[in-house]
């Protein structure tokens, strides 16, 4: 090392970091360290350029917690949560957060469930469930069971497609139509057959936020048990939806206390108010989990069954779930749904006076976001009004299209969460009318500027 060098690594530590003025590691495992003071500024830095989550409306996934939530996490963050027998309070937790869960969704006996990484692995192993029991059905009749299919509509998460890739499952896909973003029993009707393990249905979806015909499938599925003797459990896919109805919508009814609904997955970590990742998958009675599936395990002299794809994962989120249900409970969950819901209304109401937008489906009953669609006429597009919105103001508003039959609608989505405040809901609707005004001025974005910009619809 020459003086020079010298010189400047004794001025870096003591007035900024070795990494201030030159490349940081990227491609080779380091062959040397640095102090933890350098360590910590350079992530710091690059994460610093991160988009703001309080302005990305285009998740479903929760960007705030109270301070004493987080408390919690933070010392919660040493411990395993597959470690049943070393952290048996964890593990109660966990039961417990399952108990109410399948209290809330109207469970008619003492059931069971698990916590998972999300409403993926819920999915997953609900789905599993699923094709097990179908499995068992046909051989106790001595009939093949190489065929199995899944019925959904058109309006899931990319999760049901996945699940039957991975698990050698035939979807049976019914596609949504222009204006129609939903399924209801006479869509579903014409798929279902003797190898049909289920039918999954939206609670909530994630390109409009409504609900599918969950009580009208559920009557088709009880009708089609008396007539043809087929018992075709319902699933139902609450990641969004099954932690706002409840709240916003108890009277209607999808849940348990419709017969052929089986099983219920939800996000813990999307309107139950907990960072990610936390899942939850709850059996509408323990029979309808399949013994099959669940691993018992001696461990450290105790029986330990297990019921997951994952294994080690951090207790944290468990801990904040629970915290979250005590804190809260069924008022304070109602007063903060009630207010994005409100909130959710005065955006749309915005954006109708302003007369550039048409809003989807305010009419019925939605998770708290506004789905929004350019009126005629206008001489740029959806993605064109996301892209400077976020250009001019950093707000994160995805465009996207449908899915098949109804790819060529373009919608636009605004979540309004729990930190959306009213007087932020006057100034996002501001930048959107603003952004329209910039966009009618120069007549579009461009091409380039817009490929720039990375939405996705589906989290
Ligand atoms: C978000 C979502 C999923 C996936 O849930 P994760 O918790 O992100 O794994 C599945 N289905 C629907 C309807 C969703 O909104």
């Amino acid at each position: 090392m020459s003086d020079a060098e010298r010189s400047y690594e004794k001025s870096a530590e003591l007035f900024g970091s070795s990494f201030l003025a030159r490349e940081v590691p990227t491609r080779d495992f380091p062959s040397a360290g640095m102090t933890a003071t350098d360590a910590l500024r350079l992530v710091a830095e690059d994460l610093a350029l991160e988009g703001l989550p309080a302005r990305n409306l285009a998740t479903f996934v929760t960007t705030w917690m109270e301070p004493e939530a987080q408390k919690l996490i933070a010392f919660n963050l040493h411990r395993n949560f597959i470690d049943h027998a070393e952290y048996p309070r964890t593990a109660e937790l966990e039961q417990r957060c399952i108990r109410m869960l399948a209290d809330l969704f109207h469970a008619p006996v003492e059931t069971t469930g698990a916590r998972t990484q999300g409403s993926s692995e819920a999915i997953m192993l609900g789905a599993l469930s699923l094709k097990w029991n179908w499995r068992q059905r046909r051989r106790d009749a001595g009939l093949p069971t190489d065929n199995p299919n899944l019925v959904f509509g058109g309006d899931v998460h990319v999760v049901w497609e996945k699940f039957c890739r991975y698990f050698d499952v035939e979807p049976r896909i019914v596609p949504l139509q222009r204006g129609k973003y939903t399924i209801g029993p006479e869509d579903v009707e014409p798929h279902i057959d003797e190898n049909t393990i289920g039918v999954a249905a939206v609670l909530g979806t994630t390109f409009t936020g409504h609900k599918d015909d969950i009580g009208g499938i559920n009557d088709l599925l009880v009708r089609i048990k008396k007539e043809r003797k087929l018992d075709v459990p319902l699933h139902v896919d609450g990641a969004s939806g099954a932690f706002v109805w409840p709240f916003l919508y108890p009277h209607s009814e999808w849940d348990f206390r419709l017969e052929q609904v089986r099983s219920i997955n939800t996000s813990g970590h999307k309107f139950g108010l907990v960072y990610p990742g936390i899942g939850w998958l709850i059996f509408r009675t323990k029979e309808d989990l399949n013994p099959d599936l669940v691993f018992k395990e001696n461990y450290l002299g105790k029986t330990d069954s297990t019921f997951t794809l994952n294994f080690s994962t951090g207790s944290a989120m468990v801990v904040a779930q629970y915290y979250n249900f005590v804190r809260y409970g069924r008022p304070g969950y109602t007063y903060i749904m009630e207010n994005m819901q409100r909130n959710a209304e005065v955006l749309a109401d915005k954006l109708e006076k302003m007369g550039d937008f048409r809003v989807i489906g305010r009419e019925f009953e939605q998770l708290p976001l506004v789905a929004f669609r350019l009126t005629e006429g206008h001489s740029y597009d959806e993605f064109d009004v996301a892209w400077q919105l976020s250009a001019e103001r950093g707000w994160m508003v995805p465009a996207y299209t449908m899915p098949p039959d109804a790819q060529d609608v373009k919608i636009m989505r605004a979540l309004v969460k729990q930190t959306l405040s009213r007087e932020q809901v006057d100034t996002l609707a501001r930048d959107i009318e603003d952004a329209c005004r910039t966009l009618e001025k120069k007549g579009g974005a461009h091409e380039s500027e817009r490929k720039k910009m990375v939405v996705g619809s589906g989290h």
